[in-house]
């Protein structure tokens, strides 16, 4: 049997399996992250800010109301035919000026803190009708990463059951051999072509190619990687 070939089959699945692995890590990692987590925080600030400005229309609107209870009392009495001195009446007639006078900066305040309402409630429901069509498109998107990550899943099974069809055959210090040079290197069987180990571009003697081509174990003098020859 061949070893170098064998070698050269195993990292084949050994490549294979980690860029499968690595894709499934990544589409868990993204399948794990809430990419809508910024859009929802941000409704829930503009539903926050809701809140504080219906709790200062009612007090404004209170404080109007206070007023304009005072002013009816004023002017109830004004025009109850009970006050007859002139004085008393004008004085009267002032205070509901007076009171008419205080109340307009509230009845300005509510009519703000309205429109501010409108405003962010139109927000909000903007940025909901926003949020349901990317929470609409993101469980698209999900369900397509499941299925890819379903698809390298049984990928990444199918390599390994093929691995552990092989390594019987691959003697087990030349697996030693393998696994160090792999882990020193990221790949630890080069193949060489008209005579130049690719895994470092330098040319490979004629007779570690010819006991190479035999199905012996030889390594580049330059590059220190098992050398294959097809
Ligand atoms: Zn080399």
């Amino acid at each position: 049997m061949n070893i170098p070939r064998l070698l050269y089959q195993l990292q084949e699945i050994d490549l294979a399996s980690d860029a499968a692995r690595e894709k499934s890590t990544r589409i868990q990692n993204e399948l794990a992250t809430d990419p809508l987590a910024a859009e929802r925080a941000a409704i829930g600030r503009w539903q926050t800010e809701l809140k504080r400005l219906q709790h200062e229309l009612r007090e404004n609107d209170a404080q109007v109301d206070d007023f304009t209870d005072r002013i009816k009392g004023y002017e109830e009495k004004l025009y109850s035919g009970r006050i007859t001195s002139p004085k008393e009446l004008t004085t009267l007639q002032k205070d509901v000026e007076l009171l008419r006078g205080h109340r307009v900066p509230y009845e300005d305040k509510s009519l703000e803190l309205m429109e501010a309402l409108e405003a962010t409630e139109k927000t909000i429901s903007d940025a909901e009708i926003a949020l349901q069509r990317h929470v609409e498109a993101l469980a698209a998107h999900n369900g397509e990463l499941k299925g890819q990550l379903n698809s390298a899943m049984a990928e990444l099974f199918e390599l390994e059951a093929r691995r552990a069809g092989l390594l019987p055959e691959i003697p087990s210090e030349v697996q030693v051999q393998y696994q160090a040079l792999r882990k020193q290197k990221g790949k630890a069987i080069s193949k060489v072509e008209q005579g130049t180990c690719r895994g470092c571009g330098i040319a490979v003697s004629p007779a570690w190619l010819h006991r190479a081509r035999a199905g012996d174990v030889v390594r580049c003098a330059n590059c220190n990687r098992i050398i294959y020859l097809e």
